[in-house]
């Protein structure tokens, strides 16, 4: 059976989107995803989307206008958890750019192992797990999911059988993305000294400019209907905060 969604519409503004996030209020609005940079805090970026639209679907296309439109050479970057997925990762090797993601927390099933307690060994491309059996590569999904299986007969005896899973045939399986070692490895930076550097301006810069966008420049709230008119007043306020951020540092320079 084909799996449906119910999408929310706004009767007052049907552009808009509603957002359903954990620890965040619920609300029909719009996004502003934005880029700024780190020596300055210049807004590079701004691109308005509605609100059901997740932060990491323009992420990459967004970055490519930035480097083709002001020849920006971009070596790292910084963003939150809501920006780690594999594909962000990959995308970010591919353009040799140094990325820190914040750790995002995922939430197992509720009284089995997490997946973390399964070791991956990356020599024998297998998983080997907290009873210290080996989980073997079987087949890749098309969403590009190696699993990798347990065997069955070796699981039924286990002590750890009910912690580990609840499949009526008693296999586990473990999967693994074909790019999770790209998100390896922003895991790695996030955790190196610079890595943890460049996170802590990431708080001091595109936080404090949308911030600033919220409580100085009334962009806390939509004041016209619409994706270009939403847009419309996002890239103002931007240009608004630049021409000031401008301002400020040439006249600090006398
Ligand atoms: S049930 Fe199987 S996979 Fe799970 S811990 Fe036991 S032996 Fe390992």
């Amino acid at each position: 059976m084909k799996e449906t969604k119910e999408i929310r519409q706004s009767t007052t503004d049907p552009d808009c989107g509603f957002m359903s996030r954990e620890n965040k209020q619920e609300m029909f609005c719009y996004l502003d995803h934005r880029t700024t940079d780190m020596k300055f805090n210049i807004i590079t970026d701004s691109y308005v989307t509605p609100g059901n639209v997740h932060d990491s679907v323009p992420y990459l296309s967004r970055l490519d206008r930035q480097t083709e439109r002001f020849g920006f050479k971009v070596e790292a970057v910084a963003l939150d958890s809501g920006y780690l997925t594999n594909p962000i990762c990959k995308g970010l090797h591919d353009r040799n750019i140094y990325g820190v993601i914040a750790h995002r927390r995922y939430h197992p099933t509720k009284g089995l192992f997490p997946k973390w307690k399964f070791t991956y060994d990356r020599e024998r491309d297998l998983y080997i797990c907290p009873n210290k059996q080996e989980l073997v590569y079987r087949t890749t999904t098309r969403e590009g999911y190696r699993e990798y299986k347990s065997d069955p007969k070796k699981c039924s005896q286990c002590p750890l059988l009910k912690e580990c899973t609840r499949s009526k045939n008693k296999q586990k399986v473990v999967t693994r993305h074909v790019w999770e070692e790209h998100k390896e490895k922003v895991r790695l930076n996030r955790l190196s000294p610079s890595g943890k550097v460049l996170y802590k301006y990431r708080k001091e810069k595109v936080e404090r400019s949308f911030a600033d966008s919220k409580e100085l420049h009334g962009l806390r709230y939509c004041r016209l209907r619409g994706l270009r008119k939403a847009s419309e007043q996002v890239l103002l306020t931007a240009a608004c905060q630049n021409m000031k951020k401008i301002a400020t540092y040439l006249a600090k320079q006398g």
